[in-house]
């Protein structure tokens, strides 16, 4: 049934589950049979709390955000963080609805984790509100990722607190990679660590960028001395908020994530230098690290270090995917509802044709974003749960891919969401203000665009990552052979996977400095195509079911990105966008009998 975006008067209040067909969509085929209900439960009642309570604290927070105490008032270092309360409810919400601990650690009455595109989930509802709450949670899940891979038994503490289920065990994660002389070049990393005793190291050096910096567990990256210079010189290590005195770690003060903020144990020797005046993401502490002979523990293989943390930072960046996703659904959402409701030169704004159009647009960028999303978690999840080495190449070109395009996706629909909502949009009393502020940091943390399309070569170089990319969308372009709606947009589509094999064949013979000089031009052509025969697959499965709807979706996708039209496709009629509105744009079913084959 179409959803009446007229009901609402604006994105807060609203159940962010029951309003997000493309997210239900995506769970349901990510999900697997005998475990969707419950996954569906749980992420259901976590939409509902996310567009209210979880929303308006978001807003809160965002006019009382964290604050640092460095000494008290007789001099002694204090090196503590001060939250709002609402900062500690919406933390509370978030983990003990399952983010996170689900997805490692059997739920109750269930007898394996879910997998980890479910705690991806949590991390798309909560980009929807706060990028800010996000992050730590991505870093959280990212850092039990690592652990349950590299130091599981020897780090059983740690896990159990980042996989708690009750907040009050929590221990929050945190990833302190980034130094002043090295964000993207993390080989120029200075931080050295001395040995102390078996696997206790003392780290000396200093973080430039260090979100969630009071966290009970960080990951970092430091050398070892007369390891070699570059990446391959790093080691990983786990880095407490209290010294080990024998308390385990979720019992020590500073160990949970209510107590680390009030205690007064014997605090690690790191110092928090400052906190970054940052444009948006309040809600989060990002601040400057001095490790001043901090205690830290090695984690694994002392010359793996590098690949362990390569392994969260594909978790970090599927979360930011997953977030941008998450802000192009709120934009679309708040833009929907604003020109349904307001009324402009004698009728509703939504039922102006050059509305019509960017509402569709908004629509479509959204389910292109979460289907390619999901496509690259699934990937991810299968590499790490399943038994699937293929899965491995697939999600490294995936990966980076998404997390490239769907960041600038985000900026775009927040941008013009804004505009959308005219004047007021810009005002701090609507959440537009907030949406632009968040989504201008998915771009550049977690790899700026630049680095993560070289990452694509380095992919396709290195593991021939591109091979398993074009072979899926081949069975992708079958799945939607012979179907007539898709007619057309299957032939465009076939004709640019051609064009994009060109591409990469040229890229493989070229110098390095014209690969390079190109990477994002292919990076957006692998989102591009690889989107197209997601979403003509997607079409294909319900026009079977009796739906035309995605058809048309997909049909705009391609219009817009792979057709090449004379004079820019005006005089071709290209209509969809004002005869299509409420199909595509308030989701009502369409006969696919209704359809033509094509564009
Ligand atoms: C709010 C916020 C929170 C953050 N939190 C954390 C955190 O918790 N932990 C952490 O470790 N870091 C964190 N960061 C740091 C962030 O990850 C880095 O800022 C980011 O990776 C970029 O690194 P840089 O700032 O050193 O920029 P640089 O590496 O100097 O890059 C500058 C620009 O140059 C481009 N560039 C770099 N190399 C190339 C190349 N070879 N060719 C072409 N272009 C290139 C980049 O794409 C970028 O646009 C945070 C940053 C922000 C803004």
């Amino acid at each position: 049934m179409a959803i009446d975006y007229g009901d609402f008067d604006r994105g807060q209040g609203v159940d962010y589950w029951a309003t997000d067909p493309a997210l239900r969509r995506e769970v349901r085929r990510t999900i697997p049979d005998e475990d969707f209900e419950w996954a569906r439960g749980r992420l259901a009642a976590f939409g509902e709390v996310v567009g209210t309570t979880v929303d308006e604290n978001a807003d809160l927070i965002d006019r009382n955000d964290p604050t640092l105490s460095t000494y008290d008032r007789d001099g002694e270092l204090v090196n503590e963080v001060e939250y709002h309360p609402a900062q500690f409810e919406n933390e509370r919400l978030t983990y003990e609805a399952g983010a996170v601990a689900d997805s490692f650690r059997a739920p109750p009455g269930r007898e394996e984790p879910l997998p980890l595109t479910h705690d991806l989930a949590f991390g798309y509802l909560l980009g929807a509100v706060d990028v800010g709450l996000g992050c730590p949670v991505a870093m959280t899940a990212g850092a039990a990722l690592v652990l349950e891979q590299f130091g599981r038994e020897e780090y059983a503490e740690f896990f159990e607190g980042l996989t708690a289920r009750d907040y009050d065990d929590v221990i929050q994660g945190a990833m302190f990679l980034t130094e002043k002389q090295g964000g993207s070049d993390v080989g120029k990393t200075e931080t050295r660590a001395e040995h102390v005793e078996g696997n206790t190291y003392e780290l000396h050096g200093e973080k430039w960028f260090c979100s969630n910096l009071d966290a009970g567990c960080v990951l970092t990256l430091a050398r070892r001395p007369d390891a070699p210079d570059g990446t391959g010189g790093l080691s990983l290590f786990l880095v407490p908020r209290t010294k080990d005195d024998g308390v385990p770690a979720s019992e020590a003060s500073g160990g949970s994530s209510a107590e680390r903020r009030e205690s007064g144990g014997e605090r690690n020797d790191y110092y928090f230098r400052r906190l970054k005046d940052k444009l948006g993401t309040r809600s989060v502490p990002t601040g400057e690290v001095e490790f001043r002979g901090t205690e830290a523990y090695l984690v694994g293989d002392p010359e793996e270090g590098f690949w362990y943390m390569a392994e969260m930072l594909n978790m970090e960046r599927l979360h930011n995917a997953m977030a941008s996703a998450g802000v192009i659904g709120r934009a679309a959402l708040e833009s929907k509802i604003h020109a349904a409701d307001r009324e402009a030169f004698g009728g509703p704004l939504d039922e102006k044709p050059l509305m019509r159009r960017d509402l569709v647009e908004m629509t479509v960028a959204h389910e292109a974003a979460t289907a390619f999303t999901f496509d690259a978690a699934r990937a991810f999840d299968r590499y790490h749960r399943g038994d699937d080495e293929a899965a491995y190449r697939l999600m490294r070109i995936l990966v980076p891919v998404a997390k490239y395009r769907t960041a600038r996706m985000a900026v775009d629909a927040a941008s013009y969401a804004m505009e959308i909502l005219g004047g007021n949009g810009y005002v701090r009393d609507w959440v537009t203000h907030r949406l632009l502020r968040d989504a201008q940091v998915l771009p550049i943390w977690e790899g700026a665009s630049n680095v993560l399309s070289l990452d694509v070569l380095r992919a396709m170089a290195g593991e021939a990552a591109h091979e398993p990319l074009l072979a899926r969308v081949r069975v992708y372009l079958d799945e939607a052979a012979d179907v007539d709606p898709l007619a057309d947009p299957l032939a465009t589509c076939r004709k640019e996977l051609t064009g994009l094999e060109d591409a990469l064949a040229t890229l493989a013979t070229s110098d390095r400095a014209y690969a390079e000089l190109q990477a994002k031009e292919v990076a957006d052509y692998v989102f591009d195509v690889y989107t197209a025969a997601l979403l003509l697959a997607e079409a294909a499965r319900d026009v079977a079911d009796g739906d035309g709807r995605k058809a048309l979706v997909a049909r705009w996708w391609i219009d817009e990105h792979l057709h090449e039209y004379e004079a820019r496709g005006v005089p071709a009629d290209r209509r969809l966008p004002h005869e299509h509105f409420d199909a595509v744009a308030r989701h009502a079913t369409v006969d696919p009998a209704t359809l033509d084959g094509g564009e």
